[in-house]
């Protein structure tokens, strides 16, 4: 089945015996049973619910895995996913990462005993660099969040396979509309469903999805015991953003190119960071690993005092955190997604005063060049 009707259907399943065409939602904590040792399949909500399951087989689907699970935020997905480890485990990581992730890792992680070493993923040579006896995973984000570096995910996979480690995605950038990193060789992808899954900014959730049946079990486990699970009307929510999301992803994919395109032309812009313009580094490598480039763009002001006065007049694009919904947002990661991102970590990677990170959403792209121009204007 194409993606685009899995978005739809989802995992094609029947819950009750309405007809319902919408999931219905079970708003219950607690199911009862049929008998003693019998269970109509639903004993307790943190270990399953119906809407939920609904939507962790659609995102299942989507991304080609075994079983995922709906979480009540992204950084709550990628919490439980930390407690695979142990301490004295390292895990390479992206030296690009969403704040939220690298503030996990150093201000939660390190205290219960593992350790990271932050690379250029995009540099299969500084990975190999990193690899210790005792590092057990390769954590990327790519695109990255937010100066749009691309990882080769096959060619990481088959470093992990070699080295008998986990390699884990955080995929939210480009949905599995665009990338499907189980399908390159990742065991574990995450999502920041808060985004483009949802893509109304609504709500928030987050995913786990495990490619193989081993993963899969141990996630579950950590699941049902840490209970961090989506409330049964956000799992609702959710699936009804999936169903659009072909759509969405296309026409949002459309307008940042054009949006790119247009910045690369203004003076008072530097550079633009975006995958889709030929001219990104990681133009090729995108393509051929993924079916899209996303609606993701960072760009560099010529200076601080443009980047704060754009901020200041956006009235269209709203100037707040988050990406991957219908309305246009433009963030500063400088006090924003990375303000607990040490500072010479920050510099090194390109998070300056003169950064500013847009996601593009599905309003008309003349209205939104119109806006940005005004902005940028005098
Ligand atoms: C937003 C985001 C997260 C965290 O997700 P929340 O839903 O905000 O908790 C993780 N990774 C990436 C790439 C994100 O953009």
């Amino acid at each position: 089945m194409d993606i685009q009707t899995k978005c739809i259907h989802g995992d094609g399943a029947a819950y009750d015996t309405t007809g319902a065409v919408s999931v219905p939602i079970y708003q219950s904590a607690t199911f009862a049973h049929p008998g003693v040792g019998r269970s109509t399949g639903f004993d307790y909500t943190r270990v399953q619910n119906p809407t939920r399951e609904h939507l962790e087989k659609t995102v299942a689907g989507l991304e080609n895995g075994v079983d995922a699970m709906a979480f009540a935020s992204g950084m709550a997905a990628i919490g439980t996913l930390l407690e695979l480890f142990s301490p004295g485990d390292r895990i390479v990581a992206s030296d690009d990462l969403y704040g939220g992730t690298h503030r996990y890792f150093y201000g939660i992680s390190v205290k219960n005993g593992l350790s990271f070493d932050l690379v250029n993923t995009s540099n299969l040579d500084e990975i190999r660099a990193a690899l210790t006896p005792e590092t057990k995973a390769v954590f990327v984000e790519t695109p990255t969040n937010p100066m749009m570096q691309v990882s080769d995910i096959a060619a990481i996979a088959g470093i992990c396979r070699e080295k008998g480690l986990l390699l884990i995605v955080d995929n939210t950038f480009l949905t599995p509309y665009f990338q499907r990193p189980i399908d390159l060789g990742a065991d574990i992808i995450v999502h920041s469903g808060t985004k483009y899954l949802g893509g109304h900014n609504d709500t928030l959730a987050g995913f786990l999805v495990a490619g193989g049946k081993e993963v899969a079990e141990r996630l579950r486990y950590i699941y049902k015991t840490v209970g961090p699970c989506l409330a049964p009307f956000d799992s609702w929510l959710i699936l009804r953003g999936i169903k659009t999301l072909a759509i969405r992803m296309e026409k949002q994919q459309e307008t940042a190119l054009l949006i790119a395109q247009w910045l690369t032309k203004q003076k008072k812009i530097k550079a633009v960071h975006y995958v889709g313009l030929p001219s990104h580094p990681h133009y090729e490598i995108s393509k051929r690993q993924a079916s899209g480039f996303g609606a993701m763009i960072s760009f560099e002001a010529a200076d601080a005092p443009t980047a704060v006065r754009l901020l200041e007049r956006v009235r269209l694009i709203r100037y707040a955190e988050s990406l991957g919904g219908v309305e246009s947002l433009i963030t500063y990661p400088l006090l924003q997604t990375h303000a607990d991102v040490p500072e010479e970590q920050r510099l090194k990677i390109g998070i300056t005063d003169r950064l500013l990170r847009l996601s593009v959403g599905l309003e008309s792209a003349g209205d939104l060049i119109s806006d940005l121009s005004a902005a940028l204007g005098e």
